[in-house]
């Protein structure tokens, strides 16, 4: 999960000023643009999924689900400028307890700790949909998380990129792979949905030669950044592993019962292969 995060906060500078190159460094090198990175509701809700997994468990569906709300409106209202989108923000606000229907890639960007609490392929799909329902349960919200969580299953449980990929495409974007980032990169704009960010970010990671090269990718493509980034470097961390410099520099973008909940999280579940 914490290569969600890394995406997310390397993306966050380029989400209104997009860098179309993979020319940068990953948080800046210098104290302005260490300064303008900061991490968004990617990592907010991506924590708060994280720490309803970890205290109540996936296997009761109906109290975990009660449990992640609870959990969204805690870390969400938290800190209400944390980037959320129109209606996700209404439904923070006014503690909103049922989903409204949407396919915003907010789904598929806060599902990363689902891939890595799966034991089974099986159950991180189960998990990834049980996540994106709270709030995203249109399908293509629902398959944008489901999609996700497969992915890191996959690439942390020794999966090819080749594996990955046919299996992204048999069982949920036939068309996915069908452009390079190359060819993706000029005519890309800003898009929230699940459907224009999830294929584009997984082109990303399935083209990347580490792990920081998977995030520089993700953010050259444009459009939402920080969110490209987040649910690339979600998958590039199961399959690379993090860099502990990177790691440890991304840390500390966190504070507080964010940064109590990433560490716990990642100690239990993230083992790098
Ligand atoms: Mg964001």
């Amino acid at each position: 999960m914490l290569g969600a995060i890394i995406g997310d906060i390397a993306g966050s500078r380029f989400e209104w000023n997009n860098h179309r190159s993979k020319e940068f460094d990953l948080f800046g090198n210098d104290d302005i643009a260490r300064d303008a990175c900061f991490r968004t509701d990617d990592s907010v809700m991506t924590i708060a999924v994280a720490d309803a997994i970890m205290k109540i468990g996936t296997d009761d569906e109906p109290a975990f689900k009660e449990e992640l709300i609870d959990s969204m409106h805690k870390f969400g209202r938290a800190d209400m400028d944390a980037g959320y989108g129109g209606h996700f923000y209404r439904w923070l606000l006014h503690k909103e307890r049922e989903p409204y229907n949407s396919f915003g890639n907010g789904s598929a960007m806060r599902c990363a700790p689902a891939g890595w609490a799966a034991e089974s392929l099986e159950d991180a799909i189960r998990i990834g949909r049980l996540t994106a329902e709270v709030t995203h349960n249109h399908p293509e919200g629902i398959k944008g998380a489901e999609c996700t969580a497969a992915a890191i299953y996959l690439a942390r449980t020794g999966s090819s990129k080749e594996e990955i990929k046919l299996y992204i495409e048999n069982n949920y974007y036939p068309d996915a792979f069908k452009k390079s980032i190359a060819e993706i990169r000029p005519t890309y704009e800003f898009n929230e949905t699940c459907q224009e960010t999830v294929p584009q970010a997984l082109v990303a990671f399935i083209e990347s030669t580490d792990f920081e090269d998977s995030i520089k990718t993700a953010v050259s493509v444009g459009g939402d950044s920080d969110t490209l980034a987040c649910i690339t470097g979600a998958v590039a961390e199961a399959f690379y592993g993090i860099p502990q410099d990177i790691a440890e520099k991304a840390l500390q973008y966190l504070e507080g019962e964010e940064l109590e909940v990433t560490k716990k999280f990642v100690s239990r579940f993230c083992c790098y292969k």
